[in-house]
């Protein structure tokens, strides 16, 4: 008899262990409260980013905790209620963020990531995506000769550890890349993996669709109406309750709030951020991260989009987008922006946990429940290694990788 398996949330991740599942031929119903990939893996910089082999580590520099206290700079802002509700985690996540420990997340992190471009790859081709995906890299700008000296010296690095590739650009070689600068800067990282998608929401879209058009059932619901029913699961859906044997829950950065309900307190927290879209009539023709100033800008399909760094705040806390307002007249001095659409900003959280790793496997004490979440900076990036993981893990199949330092039992 098919195994019949509900999939609670429909990001990035979701939606891809879902068609993953569904491969397998499992009977896979995918679940979120709207359409999927409306949330998080909609409002991102759209970049699939196979440079990140490194997690996001606490930044640690006197100078940037004096900056980021005081509210300065454009890189962090936080709210005392977010500190105050996330503290214990942010402790642990400064812990963890220790070079030898920060090390030892590396190696795990970037088995995943060495995947990314590979397994977006198929998904894009069955899904007809091709259209939302460029894959000629993106850069890391630089203003400082210092800061670029030393990034490109880091990048030399990743090559040999990681096959990373990369080409460091001088400030002649930056301006003819990219004409639409208006001021010369010290140089530039070009990434030549990474690929950048101009709406990450619709490819979400698409990938749901195939995963429709191979037979796949897409309800709307509320996954916290989730009920264990002796070995199966059971959840509230617009069409009726439905009942699953299995369950994987996939809720990004709302996992937090549904775990909690069934018992397990695990070390995670957010890191929200914002995006606006400028009418920019220069072209920028690959995204870029200021580095120095800690924003990205990706020429999407509905304009030029300008997202921020992380702001520590309670997931439902009203909008604070002071972080978009000063990387914008930071922005400015590089682009020509043009003018904000007339929208309000997009507000999301990167769903982020205190050893940089994320959550998947099965569910430490509930039978047939397993956990895909956590995926922090680049979980837009992870989706379909992510869903495939998850997959073999749920099938018994030989891993794609070691999904050992993913494990949900590692906070016991
Ligand atoms: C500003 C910004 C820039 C970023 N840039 C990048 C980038 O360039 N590259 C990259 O790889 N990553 C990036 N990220 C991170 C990336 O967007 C996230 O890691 C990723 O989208 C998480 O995907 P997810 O599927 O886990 O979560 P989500 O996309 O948030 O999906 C969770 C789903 O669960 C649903 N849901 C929640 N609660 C319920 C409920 N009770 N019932 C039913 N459904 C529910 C939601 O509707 C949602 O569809 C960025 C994030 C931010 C904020």
């Amino acid at each position: 008899m098919t195994t019949s398996i509900l999939v609670l949330g429909g990001g990035m991740v979701g939606t891809c262990t879902a068609l993953h599942l569904q491969q397998r031929g499992y009977d896979v119903t995918l679940l979120d409260r709207r359409t999927p990939g409306q949330e998080t893996s909609m409002g991102n910089a759209g970049l699939i980013q196979r440079e990140a082999v490194e997690p996001y580590a606490f930044p640690r520099e006197p100078g940037f905790l004096l900056d980021a206290a005081l509210g300065r700079g454009a890189q962090v802002h936080w709210h005392a209620q977010g500190l105050w509700q996330m503290g214990r985690a942010l402790l642990r996540y400064l812990h963890h963020s220790h070079p030898q420990r920060h090390a030892h997340a590396t190696q795990a992190y970037s088995r995943l990531i060495a995947h990314a471009t590979d397994e977006h790859g198929v998904l894009v081709k069955a899904a007809g995506a091709q259209d939302l995906v460029t894959r000629e890299g993106f850069r890391f700008v630089f203003r400082t000769a210092e800061a670029f000296d030393a990034a490109a010296q880091r990048a030399e690095d990743l090559v040999l550890r990681f096959g990373v590739r990369s080409q460091a650009e001088n400030t002649a070689q930056l301006a003819l890349a990219e004409p639409a600068l208006q001021k010369p800067l010290a140089g530039a990282v070009h990434w030549l993996d990474p690929w950048a998608v101009n709406d990450p929401g619709a490819l979400v879209q698409r990938y749901a669709d195939l995963f429709v058009a191979r037979g796949g059932r897409l309800l709307v619901g509320d996954a916290a109406s989730l009920q264990a029913q002796g070995a199966a699961w059971s959840v509230r859906t617009t069409e009726g309750t439905v009942h699953a044997q299995q369950s994987v829950l996939a809720l990004g950065p709302w996992s937090d709030g549904l775990i909690r309900t069934l018992g397990y307190r695990f070390p995670l927290f957010i890191k929200r951020g914002y995006h606006q879209h400028y009418t920019s009539s220069a072209q920028l023709r690959r995204p870029i991260l200021d580095v120095e100033r800690g924003y990205v800008l990706a020429p999407m399909q509905r304009g030029l989009r300008l997202t921020t760094g992380a702001e520590f705040a309670p997931i439902d806390a009203p909008p604070t987008p002071v972080q978009l307002a000063k990387a914008e007249i930071l922005a400015r001095e590089l682009i020509d922006l043009g003018q904000p659409l007339p929208e309000p900003p997009w507000l999301g959280a990167r769903p982020c946990v205190a050893d940089m790793l994320p959550v998947m496997g099965p569910a430490p004490r509930h039978p047939g429940l397993w956990f895909n979440f956590g995926h922090a900076h680049q979980g837009f990036t992870m989706g379909p290694v992510a869903g495939r993981l998850l997959a073999e893990m749920v099938s018994g199949e030989p891993p794609c990788v070691d999904p050992t330092p993913y494990s949900p039992r590692r906070f016991g």
